[in-house]
């Protein structure tokens, strides 16, 4: 059973990735691969590793993301990556990517500087998922026990987008992916 999925998340990063990231200079697996090399140099836990790795897991599933950001369509790909994974990851694993793109939103709300820092492609994408939270949406989003993790996520998530940038391969990063299996 847990060498299924192992192998179905290598095959999709290997074989499904390989289109650009929305807009971005980088394919959706260089994208995922330095997302979770950030977090591994940052000394960050196996399980948001992991869910560094496996954020936009939901772009891999919709055949068509690229036509949805083209025609400025929020495909929701935070909910749709959570509802794979929830059948084989806990918690530390699937709220972080559930709650990536509302990071986005909190730290655009909280944090003057971030939003200057947003590429093209994710401030288009900002205003198709709601904009900067409100006060009342801080207050519910810092009430929630992997907020931190979720903001740490997103901070990586901004990063990995460097054409330029060297990571371990697959086969390496499949191993937190194992230890992470609940
Ligand atoms: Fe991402």
């Amino acid at each position: 059973m847990t060498e299924i999925i192992i192998e179905r998340i290598s095959h999709m990063l290997t074989n499904k990735g390989h289109g650009l990231y929305g807009g971005e200079a980088v394919t959706q697996t260089e994208h995922a691969l330095q997302c979770a090399a950030l977090a591994e140099n940052a000394g960050a836990k196996p399980k948001l590793i992991t869910a560094c790795l496996l954020h936009d897991v939901g772009h891999l599933l919709e055949d068509d993301f690229e036509l949805a950001h083209a025609g400025n369509e929020d495909m929701c790909h935070e909910d749709l990556g959570e509802a794979f994974l929830i059948k084989w990851f806990g918690e530390e694993v699937c709220q972080p990517v559930k709650l990536h793109v509302d990071a986005k939103r909190y730290l655009c709300a909280t944090n003057d500087r971030y939003f200057d820092k947003l590429s093209q492609a994710s401030v288009h994408s900002l205003k198709l998922q709601g904009g900067p939270m409100s006060d009342d949406e801080v207050e519910t989003f810092e009430a929630n026990t992997y907020y931190k993790e979720a903001v740490r996520l997103r901070v990586w998530d901004d990063l990995a987008k460097d054409p330029d940038l060297t990571t371990p391969n697959i086969a390496h990063f499949m191993n937190y992916v194992a230890e992470s299996l609940s």
